[in-house]
């Protein structure tokens, strides 16, 4: 299907899926998160192109901590301050309605949890959860962001360095997330993919999973995607439009 002439009917299919399905997971990417003013990673505004891959690399890390935080206090922690768009808001309302199971993410703005949604499996980790490299002590972002502004560094109690909790380039996936949306790809019903190009495994993966395990799978992105030949369902759509199409739909379903 085609932009705007289908939006209505696009947004009809979409709803009518989920009621139909159970225990329903959505998947998403950087494009959910491109209309709170995160430019894609890979976009060409994108953190790659204005930072450099370096700086994402576990690496240049442990190599340059203070290099890494000098960039990242400005760059990366800053991704937690902005506010979740319409297509967060839509994804947590969906959740509320008992329409979706959980959201899986490859973000780490944290925004998901900042518009309400319960259960977020986070990939990549996110910017606000910090840990000791020794000891494994948990530190927030604003205690992170005070000794960073201090000493340069932030340092644990047992005075090792502290790391942010953002899976780097060379660092492995997380393995309890890895397990958790290997299950719930497997037992859905229905399995959205939204705002990725699904290029990036093991999160790509898992719409391959889910499709295998007899899903339903429906992609709703900006441009092509890896996956779209197995879609049972692709919408080329502008995300927030979409998601505002569904936030009226469901607003004229509630007040039926
Ligand atoms: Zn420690």
């Amino acid at each position: 299907m085609s932009d705007q002439t289908c939006m209505e009917e696009c947004v009809v299919v979409f709803l009518d899926r989920l009621r139909r399905g159970h225990r329903n997971v959505v998947l998403t990417g950087a494009g959910v998160s491109t209309a709170s003013g995160i430019p894609d990673f890979r976009g060409p505004s994108g953190l790659y192109s204005r930072l450099s891959q370096r700086v994402f690399e576990i690496d240049f890390f442990y190599e340059q901590p203070e290099d890494y935080y000098r960039i990242a206090i400005e760059h990366i922690h800053t991704l937690a301050d902005k506010e979740p768009n319409i297509t967060h808001q839509m994804l947590a309302v969906l959740e509320q309605q008992g329409l979706i199971e959980a959201v899986v993410t490859q973000n780490i703005d944290g925004l998901h949890q900042k518009a309400g949604t319960r259960k977020v499996i986070e990939f990549h980790g996110d910017v606000l959860r910090y840990r000791c490299t020794n000891c494994s002590k948990t530190y927030d972002r604003s205690a992170v962001d005070a000794m960073i502004r201090a000493d340069g560094l932030p340092n644990c109690d047992c005075g090792s360095l502290i790391r942010p909790g953002i899976v780097f380039f060379g660092d492995p996936i997380p393995m309890d997330a890895l397990i958790e949306s290997q299950k719930l790809a497997q037992s859905a019903q229905v399995f959205v993919a939204m705002g990725s190009s699904l290029a990036v495994n093991p999160a790509a993966g898992l719409a391959m999973a889910a499709h295998q395990a007899g899903a339903t799978l429906m992609i709703i992105n900006k441009g092509r995607t890896h996956y779209d030949p197995i879609a049972d369902k692709r919408f080329e759509v502008d995300l927030s439009e979409f998601s505002q199409a569904v936030m009226n739909r469901l607003s004229i379903s509630r007040t039926k």
